[in-house]
């Protein structure tokens, strides 16, 4: 035992696609809420690689939960919940 110094391989948070299977690199968060889940003000964030920003985005506009696409990993901040 040599030492703790290790880096993890499944570690904290990359910021990775939320696409289901995807592990792309997350470009975009898509900010959304349910109405029947969460208060108004309320956003969950995803995340989503180039392509996933489209399929997650009508994912979420067809049930009408899509409130905001905003570019990911500029000097904008970026909170997920
Ligand atoms: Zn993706």
């Amino acid at each position: 035992m040599d030492g703790p110094a290790q880096p993890v391989m499944n570690g904290p948070a990359e910021p990775q696609c939320s696409a289901k299977g995807c592990r792309a690199d997350a470009t975009w968060q898509l900010q959304w809420n349910n109405p029947k889940l969460h208060t108004p003000d309320y956003r969950k964030t995803w995340l989503a690689c180039d392509d996933h920003r489209v399929t997650l985005g009508q994912f979420l506009e067809v049930r009408g939960f899509l409130r905001e696409v905003t570019p990911f990993g500029t000097a904008t901040d970026a909170s997920i919940s």
